[in-house]
């Protein structure tokens, strides 16, 4: 037997693939100026991605991923959790795989002890393709299928069944083959939204879990695990970005407490693992990762003390704040115009990449540094102008009005904390190819002291050509 055959064996939670919190002392570790290092790290990388030629007129735009960054914020939540979980407690820090896509940094993720959270067959096939264990993966999509479903009782992995039709799948499967699958139910705790909608899975109407203040909601729900002793965890996502850590905390309070009432009803400790979800937004504005995991794991503690006290299994499933300020897209500026007055960079990043951010600049401004041809930050007096994509439409911006040194032709745009759904959340609008992403490491070996490996290449025209019909172009011809 392979390692990755014994690694597709279910386990059960006190499986030694969970991490267990430290009983030794070494967890304090100081990490006061990494924001500083981070700049470093930022302004070394993108001077050495022009020297070596990964951004050039040819290859006008790229991602890069900061290899350290990534590791040090996976340390940073395992620590946060460690330091205030009882010993032994098991505690499984699920990736969500929506918010960076590639299989390298899953892998990366997986060898600093974390897991993925998937809500595709796509996201569960690259956390498979990076060697996660099933132990360690969590299926929790709003709309699986029959056969997804199967798929996953097969494998092993844990499931979160999303409301009362898909647990009554779940129930036929259960009743047709064993699995080793943990089984968990979703709940909406419905603690209200945040300041952004499209964002707030813990509203009143929010598509996600059983929404637990609904007439009748919170009996059905003790109903359904009392009925099914294989049930054994709830599940809550209060987020995203925009969510008071506060409204946070309650919906995990929410779900803790409901945990506890079932258990009660049930007379023994049927619910094993409580999964927190993710959620924990991102500091867009400048390059200090606050709120930190220990803020928030320090509230936690606070808010529902009995979940750190060992009597249950953890999971989280955080994306955006371990990969956020951890990537950044570099963008050749292509052509320098005015238009009324106002100076507007033409650069190769806009709606393709920037998606969000172009279509909602409201809700998710990003920071953008300018740099010159050579990869040095450009200095001089700040002027307010566009930076604009490449795409066609009049609304490609990446930011409006912003004042930055006047950007020339051959300049770059470096976007900012776009570790996290940018560069793998693609739009294909124009068929603009993904550009390839690179993850980078400080290296005294390499060229400029920086190490680049390519997490991903590039799209090319071949591919976009093929995924857009090219083998069907007869298909819609009638023979004569
Ligand atoms: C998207 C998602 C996450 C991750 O959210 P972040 O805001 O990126 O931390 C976690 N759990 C579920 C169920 C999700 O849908």
């Amino acid at each position: 037997m392979t390692p990755a055959d014994s690694d597709d064996r279910p386990r059960s939670p006190d499986s030694d693939q969970w991490h267990r919190s430290p009983d030794g002392d070494d967890r304090h570790r100081s990490r006061g100026s990494d924001h500083q290092d981070r700049r470093t790290r930022r302004e070394q990388a993108v001077r050495s991605a022009v020297r070596q030629g990964l951004i050039s007129p040819e290859e006008p735009v790229a991602g890069l991923l900061d290899v350290t960054g990534i590791r040090r914020s996976a340390t940073a939540l395992r620590e946060a959790f460690a330091e205030l979980t009882a010993p032994g407690t098991p505690v499984l820090h699920a990736f969500a795989v929506k918010a960076t896509a590639l299989v390298p940094v899953l892998r990366l993720l997986a060898e600093e002890g974390l897991g993925c959270e998937v809500a595709s067959p796509g996201e569960l096939a690259l956390a498979r393709a990076a060697g996660v264990p099933v132990s360690r993966t969590v299926l929790d999509s709003p709309a699986k299928t029959p056969a997804e479903l199967r798929e996953a009782l097969a494998l092993g992995i844990t499931v979160n069944a999303d409301n009362p039709q898909e647990l009554a799948r779940i129930d036929a499967l259960v009743r047709s083959a064993p699995t080793g699958s943990p089984l968990g139910l979703r709940v909406n705790p419905q603690v209200g939204g945040g300041t952004i909608d499209a964002m707030s899975t813990a509203t009143a109407t929010s598509k996600f879990g059983v929404a637990l203040l609904d007439e009748g909601a919170r009996d059905w729900v003790v109903r359904a695990f009392l009925d099914r002793p294989w049930l054994t965890r709830l599940h809550a996502h209060v987020g995203s970005q925009g969510i008071p850590l506060e409204r946070m905390a309650a919906g995990v309070r929410a779900t803790y407490e409901l945990a506890e009432e079932i258990n009660a009803a049930a007379g023994r400790r049927q619910i094993d693992t409580l999964d927190i979800g993710g959620g924990l937004p991102v500091n867009f504005g400048s390059d200090e990762d606050t709120p930190a995991f220990a803020t928030y794991a320090r509230l936690l503690r606070d808010t529902v003390p009995g979940l750190f006290d060992g009597r249950y299994g953890l999971v989280t499933e955080f994306g955006r704040s371990l990969l956020a300020k951890n990537g950044l897209v570099i963008a050749r500026v292509e052509y320098a115009k005015t238009a009324g007055g106002r100076p507007i960079a033409v650069t190769h990043a806009g709606a393709q990449l920037a998606t969000r951010t172009v279509f909602a600049p409201g809700s998710w401004p990003i920071r953008v540094e300018a740099y010159d041809a050579e990869g040095r930050p450009k200095s001089g007096p700040a002027v307010a102008q566009d930076v604009a994509g490449p795409c066609c439409f009049a609304g490609d911006l990446v930011a409006e009005n912003r004042s930055l040194p006047l950007f020339e032709a051959g300049d770059l745009a470096v976007l900012l904390d776009t570790g996290a759904y940018y560069f793998t959340n693609h739009y294909a609008y124009n068929s603009f190819a993904r550009p390839a992403v690179h993850g980078f490491t400080a290296d005294p070996a390499a060229p400029q002291g920086v190490r680049f490996s390519v997490a991903r290449p590039s799209q090319t025209v071949e591919e976009i050509v093929a995924e857009s019909g090219g083998g069907q172009r007869d298909a819609f011809i009638t023979e004569g």
